[in-house]
């Protein structure tokens, strides 16, 4: 069947009734704080720990027991919060979200219902749209249910407790590639600010998307919840996928295809969203205010120390790595994508003074070794080189001891190893030529029988210097320096 649905920008078109459809898409995020321990309870957060070892009477629903809120997981919702331009409440509370499953030992959920922590704010895309938010509250994970060999289910609860923020956006979003941008956004601002390593692999940053699409000029129709995303790319192909399947059940004319409210899963596998269930009321699940905790409140003073930990963040740093330092919007882009990597990139620039090199070297050679299993590192801090080596490579080179060729090789065998740039230049003898003598004596070898060569120099054109410069670089092992070699071959043609 040929796909009877186009795409032109924001606007998805039926070819058969001509009709325009328009998408209406908001995305909801859980990120899990970086705090030590859960929300309510003293049990340590940790990922991959032995089955229901990191628990407690509390964070197991035991009868008689009272949570106690965790004062750095506020501290670090607040920091979201002020990262992300959003209002902090004076006073929020916490309420109960009552339903029955398997991993919520107390058979309800602690999370903020109609006073949250935190309101409004947004984020503004590269593309230059602004995806504003909604809310972001406070709330405890649940456990896990792990349905084994199709017959029996097995419950780990190390995860019940731990403190997450779930942000929910306006309904701003209009393209799958708008959501992609805002997660990777979103993900950057809550890892610059140390308020979530966000790292979907370990389930620390989910999201589900509500998506609906109408006619343009027409009202909204009803919204589909899409859950089970786990990487930006999934979000992205979902939402590609649930939008023409909605659109082709309208185009159907068949009311009994039409969209109902729901939530449907993403089969990564099929490529295709499934029914899962029909989507609970707000009401369904009778929240009622916690009444074992009291309410949450942030004062000034509380507000400044979190905004004095505030760092630079990513879009401001692209902003001041392109306009102070010269670096091409690519550049800044990729030494900005991680925290790590644009500390590395900024200590680097200062210790060498030459921010554009440092960049050069950093994209070209830092990254792609993080990429590479040979060197066993997955983040820009556990390399062995430090930017004070990385400065000292760079030094060799623009001084003219090694060239840039040279270079390269000196830096995978830093990479590798960890030794300095001055230790690998001497043990593999890099250090370019500059005998006068010798550089004559290749040259000269390499001017034989290449008269015509000589003849178009002498005439003028310099370029066909380029064709006796190899030929001297092979014979010298790539040692001489190039530009004494050039040099040398014209002055030995025109005095020929
Ligand atoms: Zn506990």
């Amino acid at each position: 069947m040929t796909d009877p649905i186009e795409r032109e920008g924001d606007v998805w078109i039926a070819r058969a009734s001509g009709t325009r459809w328009r998408v209406v898409c908001g995305l909801e995020v859980h990120a899990q704080l970086r705090t030590v321990t859960k929300l309510f309870c003293g049990c340590p957060v940790e990922f991959g720990a032995p089955p229901n070892s990191r628990t407690c009477p509390v964070c197991t629903g035991q009868p008689g027991t009272l949570p106690v809120m965790n004062e750095e997981a506020l501290a670090l919702g607040v920091r979201a919060a002020l990262a992300v331009g959003a209002d902090v409440a004076p006073w929020s509370k916490f309420d109960r979200k009552n339903y029955f499953y398997c991993d919520i030992p107390k058979n309800y959920q602690i999370s903020q219902f109609d006073r949250p922590y935190c309101t409004g704010g947004g984020i503004d895309l590269p593309s230059g749209r602004r995806i504003r938010l909604h809310r972001i509250h406070l709330e405890e994970d649940a456990g896990k249910a792990i349905h084994d060999r199709g017959t029996t289910t097995l419950v780990d609860l190390n995860r019940a407790g731990t403190p997450l923020i779930e942000s929910v956006t306006e309904a701003d979003v209009t393209t799958p590639e708008e959501a992609f941008e805002y997660l990777t956004a979103l993900k950057e601002i809550l890892t610059y600010a140390g308020v979530s390593n966000a790292d979907m692999e370990k389930g620390e940053l989910r999201c589900d998307v509500n998506v609906s699409v109408h006619p343009e000029g027409e009202g909204w129709r009803t919204k589909v919840e899409v859950k089970n995303l786990n990487s930006f790319r999934n979000v992205a192909a979902a939402l590609e996928h649930e939008i023409v399947r909605q659109i082709a059940a309208y185009e159907s004319g068949d009311e009994a295809r039409f969209p109902v409210q729901e939530t449907r899963l993403w089969d990564a596998d099929k490529l295709v969203t499934r029914s899962m269930r029909s989507k609970e009321a707000a009401d369904d699940y009778r929240y009622f205010a916690e009444p074992d905790l009291p309410p949450v409140t942030v004062d000034e003073a509380f507000l400044e120390r979190e905004r004095a930990l505030l760092p630079e963040l990513p879009a401001a740093r692209r902003a001041r790595y392109q306009r102070e330092l010269g670096l091409s919007e690519y550049d800044a882009g990729v030494l900005t994508a991680d925290r790590g990597v644009a500390d590395f990139f900024e200590a680097t620039a200062r210790l060498s003074g030459r921010p554009k090199d440092a960049a050069n070297w950093i994209a070209n050679e830092v990254l792609r070794a993080l990429g590479d299993d040979e060197f066993a590192a997955t983040t820009v801090d556990e390399l062995p080189v430090r930017p004070h080596d990385l400065s000292e490579l760079i030094a060799l080179v623009t001084g003219g001891t090694i060239h840039t060729k040279a270079g390269r090789q000196v830096i995978r065998e830093m990479l590798a190893t960890g030794e300095p740039a001055g230790e690998v230049v001497a043990r593999l003898g890099l250090e370019q030529v500059e005998d006068e003598g010798q550089l004559e004596a290749w040259c000269r070898d390499a001017l034989v029988g290449k008269d015509a060569i000589a003849e178009d120099v002498r005439a003028g054109k310099d370029k066909a210097l380029g064709a006796l410069i190899g030929p001297v670089m092979q014979a010298s092992g790539g040692k001489a320096n190039p530009q004494k070699v050039r040099e040398i071959l014209k002055r030995l043609i025109l005095e020929g």
